[in-house]
């Protein structure tokens, strides 16, 4: 794949992604490029809320939506005691979009207690004075602000956070009976990767040279990049590859044929068909184990440029960059402490740490070990025609100069070409680009029903380790199950 194929970050005023968005800004644009967002106090025990909150409002996407809700253009939709509008006015104060500005030499950090008072309609089941699990609130957080902006009566894949961060995975279960293959279709938010061994049987489906030596390649690869450490890019193939799954008549456990209507050994294998414009990747560093929960502490390692096109279904050229990286340091899950490296407008990357801003080199947030969940930006490729609708913010907000962060900004401040550091690798890696596709609106997924009560009315995301036979026991605690029992998680509206 080649990198020079994609628009850089900022490189298009009017990229609006690949999956066909009319409302999506992709870019930070001349509106937050000379921006920086302030620090956020920390309440006793609350980095777990800041670290997720800087790593979703440095999410170019995700700030211009916040902007527009402050400026009432989802009026119609967002109630203004939403934690929508919360987090726009929040937000607006961290990027200094408030009428008073920051004055030089002012705080440099804000007290987020308004969004902090609002935990409980986030995720009931979180408290402000114990640690908890960072991206579960990061999930929350999103999903509450996908319920805020679809109007009642209308399915939540038409809201623009669908747009954000919405994917979909193809599902295809081979029956080892008949032979015939069942198709469903999964709509996701994250991936949630196993560090380590596979979560697989071993025993996968005949694979062709070609492939077979491909993967030895890049297995290779993985096993260079890191030595001591988890590679991502190992559990996303672990993710991707194919499952066997085995049937025990004796108690009744596995797939039954839709076809030849018999329970038997099935291959299950999960392609991409809608690669979200935004992927959250989480990495499964705590494993519980009824009361008790424990860390896996092994450094793991990640790419700048994360290339997933060998897992679509049209086998479409699909690159991600990394712009925010989510840190945990501490021993479990109701201990230690977050932080997160995030991709400022400018390109440079920073340490947010509650009240605490420090600028690092990008080397340093490429390889911090203790990372927990990391946000990737999908580039888009040149193929795809961009809007000639030019990105206008018709804004009255001015954008304010912030004072600079604690640390000196380095001396080349200057945005980096986002193509440079990474077009020689990535060149490397794979020649030939298939001319992406534009989703078939026929494939549309499908979508939770329209609320029907309050208690009912929550039907948000669903853990992507809820795939069929994979997630097991460990159903993520942000999920409303399924089964339509109401989530205790979530009690409120
Ligand atoms: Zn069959």
């Amino acid at each position: 794949m080649d990198v020079t194929d994609f628009y850089g970050i900022e490189e298009s005023p009017a990229d609006r992604g690949s999956n066909g968005s009319k409302r999506l800004v992709k870019n930070w644009g001349a509106q937050f490029s000379t921006q920086k967002p302030l620090g956020l106090l920390n309440h006793g025990v609350t980095c777990y809320t800041n670290a997720a909150v800087q790593a979703m409002i440095h999410i170019p996407a995700v700030q211009h939506y916040l902007v527009d809700v402050l400026q009432g253009k989802y009026k119609d939709t967002i109630n203004p005691r939403s934690v929508s509008q919360v987090l726009a006015e929040t937000s607006a104060r961290m990027w200094g979009l408030e009428k008073i500005a920051h004055k030089k030499g002012g705080p440099k950090f804000i007290n987020p207690k308004k969004l902090i008072g609002r935990l409980d309609d986030i995720n009931c089941m979180m408290s402000e004075w114990q640690q908890e699990d960072s991206h579960e609130y990061f999930m929350s957080l999103l999903s509450r602000l996908q319920e805020d902006s679809t109007p009642k009566g209308h399915k939540l894949n038409e809201s623009i956070i669908y747009d954000i961060f919405g994917g979909s995975l193809d599902q295809l279960v081979t029956c080892k009976n008949c032979g015939h293959v069942s198709k469903t279709q999964q709509e996701f938010y994250d991936l949630s990767l196993h560090l380590g061994t596979s979560r697989k049987n071993s025993q996968t489906e005949p694979i062709d040279k070609e492939e077979l030596s491909a993967i030895q390649q890049q297995q290779s690869l993985d096993e260079a990049e890191s030595k001591h450490r988890f590679s991502i890019n190992k559990s996303i193939r672990d993710f991707f590859s194919p499952e066997l799954i085995k049937t025990d008549r004796s108690d009744k456990s596995g797939y039954v044929c839709e076809k030849c209507k018999k329970r038997t050994n099935a291959i299950k294998r999960s392609t991409i068909d809608r690669a979200p414009e935004t992927l959250a990747v989480h990495l499964k560093r705590f494993r519980f184990n009824g009361n008790s929960s424990s860390k896996v502490k092994q450094g793991v390692s990640y790419p700048l440029i994360l290339d997933l096109s060998q897992y679509t279904t049209r086998h479409e050229p699909v690159l991600y960059q990394l712009i925010s990286v989510v840190v945990h340091e501490g021993r479990s899950v109701s201990s230690g402490h977050y932080v997160s490296h995030c991709r400022q407008p400018d390109g440079v990357w920073a340490t947010y740490d509650d009240e605490y801003i420090n600028i690092i080199p990008e080397k340093q947030a490429l390889r911090d070990p203790s990372a927990y969940y990391l946000i990737y930006t999908r580039l888009t490729h040149k193929d795809v025609k961009q809007g000639s609708d030019v990105v206008k913010k018709a804004t009255n907000m001015k954008p304010t100069p912030v004072p600079s962060s604690k640390a000196p900004t380095p001396k080349s401040s200057q945005p980096p070409k986002s193509l440079s550091p990474t077009t020689k690798k990535m060149k490397s890696l794979r020649a030939g680009i298939i001319t992406p596709s534009v989703p078939d609106p026929s494939l549309v997924q499908k979508s939770p029903q329209a609320p029907t009560s309050r208690k009912q009315k929550f039907k948000g995301l669903k853990p992507t380790n809820n795939l069929g036979n994979l997630g097991g026991k460990q159903q993520k605690r942000y999920a409303k199950d399924s089964s339509g029992n109401a989530s205790k998680r979530f009690r409120k509206y």
